[in-house]
C-alpha cells in the first residue's frame, strides 16, 4: 500500500459539518482502490442497502463483486455496517465475497462502528465509510472521526422511514447548503479536478 498521509487533523466539526461528507462521490465505482490508497485508507466500512446492493437484492452485481475484489487486492480491509434486521441475507451477501460484517448495528450510534473498527483492526483516521444516507452513514462516520464518503442510492426502493423522513431531511439540508454555497470541509486534492462543485444535491437522490 502506498505510504501516503491523509489529510491533517481537522478542527472540531460544527453541528452542520457533522452532516457533510468529506467526499461526495458520483457512485461507488468512483471510489477506486487507487483513490483510497492515496488517501491512506486501510479499512473501509460499507453500508449495504442501496450502497452495495438494492434493498431487496440477495446478490451483489458482478460489478460490485469485482470492485470488492479490487479493494481487497490492494490490502484494504472491508466490513459492512448495516442497520438491516435481515441477518441471513447479510451473511449470504458478505461471506462469499470475503467481506466482513458486524451485527447489532444502529447507525448513527457508535457501537456498530466501534465493532467494525475492532474487526478490521484499523484506526479511525485510516478508515473510511461509504454509504448513501446522511443521517446514518455520514453522521455516524463523522461522529467516529472516519473519512466519510457519500454515494447516490442505487434505487428508489427503500425502507419507508428512509424514503419519507430521511430523504426529506436530506433535501432540506442540501437546499440549505446550496443556498449558503457551502462546500464540504477538507475535500481532498485528489479529486479536486473532478468536481468543481462539491455540493451536488442532484447526486443525493430523491
Ligand atoms: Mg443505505
Amino acid at each position: 500500500m502506498a505510504d501516503v498521509s491523509i489529510a491533517p487533523p481537522a478542527p472540531p466539526l460544527t453541528p452542520v459539518e457533522f452532516l457533510i461528507p468529506r467526499w461526495f462521490a458520483h457512485g461507488l465505482f468512483e471510489v477506486t482502490p487507487e483513490r483510497l490508497e492515496a488517501l491512506g485508507i486501510q479499512g473501509l466500512m460499507l453500508d449495504l442497502d442501496n450502497t452495495l446492493a438494492e434493498y431487496y437484492s440477495t446478490d451483489f452485481s458482478p460489478e460490485v463483486s469485482e470492485w470488492l475484489c479490487a479493494v481487497h487486492d490492494v490490502g484494504i480491509k472491508t466490513c459492512v455496517v448495516s442497520n438491516t434486521h435481515r441477518v441471513a441475507r447479510l451473511k449470504s451477501l458478505c461471506e462469499p465475497c470475503g467481506v466482513g460484517y458486524v451485527l447489532g448495528v444502529r447507525k448513527p450510534r457508535r457501537k456498530g462502528f466501534r465493532l467494525a473498527l475492532a474487526k478490521m483492526g484499523t484506526p479511525p483516521e485510516r478508515t473510511a465509510i461509504v454509504g448513501d444516507q446522511i443521517f446514518t452513514d455520514v453522521l455516524g462516520g463523522n461522529r467516529m472521526g472516519l473519512y466519510t464518503i457519500l454515494v447516490p442510492p442505487l434505487s428508489h426502493k427503500e425502507f419507508f422511514a428512509t424514503r419519507w423522513v430521511s430523504r426529506s431531511l436530506e433535501r432540506v439540508l442540501f437546499s440549505y447548503l446550496d443556498r449558503c454555497r457551502r462546500t464540504p470541509p477538507r475535500v481532498p486534492d485528489l479529486r479536486a479536478s473532478e468536481s468543481d462543485s462539491p455540493v451536488r444535491p442532484e447526486n443525493i437522490g430523491p
